[in-house]
């Protein structure tokens, strides 16, 4: 019995789908593989395949480039869950991401196919009160990235909204474009803070996300940096970024030993702190440091209950701040990276292919060589 032909050309081409994207001067061979990373459960990460999704209305199918492993993504592979976002279903991880537009759903206009675009992983409802006042960070319809149930980008081919998609320069890398979301963070924490010329902005924790908000801070025109954190080989890369006092501390300095030691350093009270941990002992330095009249923004969501000197606060009349991810943050943070004014890749301590997530993530988990950004590479 004969079969019908399209059967037998699929068995023939294992790799590769007939269906072809045609635009001008570009053909895509839709494919039929998306080696992807989903994580089961608690210290059950697995890479699958999984169908290459097709762009719905106003989304862009991408390859992706590149995908920076987060410490969230480590903290819901070690614990399975943050705060209320638990993870009971197979998620695949990834929210740092950068990649190229190959297929276009309906009614995009923004992009055009071979586009390198960086990828804000939150999607709001446009909608709600938050999403019209401009606040989008703070819409409850958020679909954000690997936070549970959403899927995040860790894998070959994801598609995403066409708006929320920053093409790249041809001068900025796929890898600077994964690395504007951590970088975006920064931005917003300096915005919140109002860091510009004459600011001294003493900057609690110096992981990813104190790195990139001294980078921030010194291309914003902060006068002085000062950094803080347990380690030296952090304090060490902080330098790098144009932190201009580093203190290592150790986990048993009280507060009081800290303040002094940088009262001493810096000479002047900082006029802004940014605690990029967001624990007791960072909280209270913060408070007690920081000028009076000035600003404590908390970035980092260290311990859930802390006991601060709260009528320090009120005294010194210091404006303590909240900050959550970022909220049309990515165009300056791209402006940034494009006019040099920030040099984002130096935060790359480790690669990998898509192939060894498993070793990226095991690394991330232990912390040997000491990695501070560990980037995946999808499609090498
Ligand atoms: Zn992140
Ligand atoms: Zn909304």
């Amino acid at each position: 019995m004969s079969r019908p032909c399209y059967i037998t050309w699929l068995q023939f081409d294992k790799a590769w789908h007939l269906i072809r994207t045609v635009s001008i001067g570009y053909v895509f061979d839709m494919p039929t593989k998306n080696l992807t990373a989903v994580l089961y459960k608690i210290n059950d990460l697995r890479l699958e395949d999984r169908p290459v999704p097709e762009p719905k209305e106003g989304e862009v199918l991408l390859k992706m480039g590149c995908v920076g492993i987060c410490g969230s993504d480590v903290h819901y592979l070690v614990h399975g869950r943050i705060s209320d976002f638990i993870v009971k279903e197979p998620m695949i991880m990834g929210h740092e991401a950068s990649g190229t537009v190959v297929k276009l759903g309906p009614n995009v206009k923004n992009l055009a196919i071979g586009d390198r675009v960086a990828i804000e992983p939150g999607v709001p409802c446009r909608k709600c009160s938050f999403c019209k006042e401009g606040k989008y960070n703070l819409c409850g319809e958020m679909i954000f990235c690997a936070t549970p149930p959403v899927h995040g980008n860790l894998s070959q081919f994801y598609t995403h909204a066409a708006d929320f998609c920053y093409k790249l320069p041809d001068h900025v890398s796929l890898e600077e474009g994964a690395l504007l979301e951590p970088l975006s963070v920064g931005v917003h924490a300096c915005r919140q803070a109002a860091v510009g010329l004459g600011s001294i902005v003493l900057v609690l924790g110096a992981g990813p996300i104190g790195l990139v908000t001294v980078l921030v801070a010194k291309a914003m025109g902060a006068s002085k940096i000062i950094v803080i954190d347990l380690m030296q080989n952090r304090l060490d890369i902080a330098r790098n970024c144009g932190a201009d006092i580093t203190y290592k501390i150790e986990t048993s300095d009280s507060v009081e030993k800290v303040c002094k030691a940088l009262t001493e350093l810096i000479g002047e009270p900082p006029t802004t702190t940014i605690d990029c941990c967001g624990v007791q002992t960072t909280a209270c330095i913060g408070i007690e440091i920081t000028k009076p009249g000035g600003t404590y923004v908390l970035v980092g969501m260290g311990a859930n209950e802390v006991k601060v000197p709260l009528v320090k606060t009120c005294i010194k009349e210091i404006q303590i701040k909240g900050m959550f991810r970022y909220c049309n943050d990515y165009p300056l943070a791209l402006a940034m990276v494009a006019k040099g004014n920030v040099d984002v890749k130096q935060l790359i301590t480790h690669t990998y292919k898509l192939e060894q997530t498993l070793e990226a993530f095991e690394r991330a988990k232990t912390g040997s060589g000491n990695p501070i950004k560990i980037m995946i590479y999808c499609n090498q």
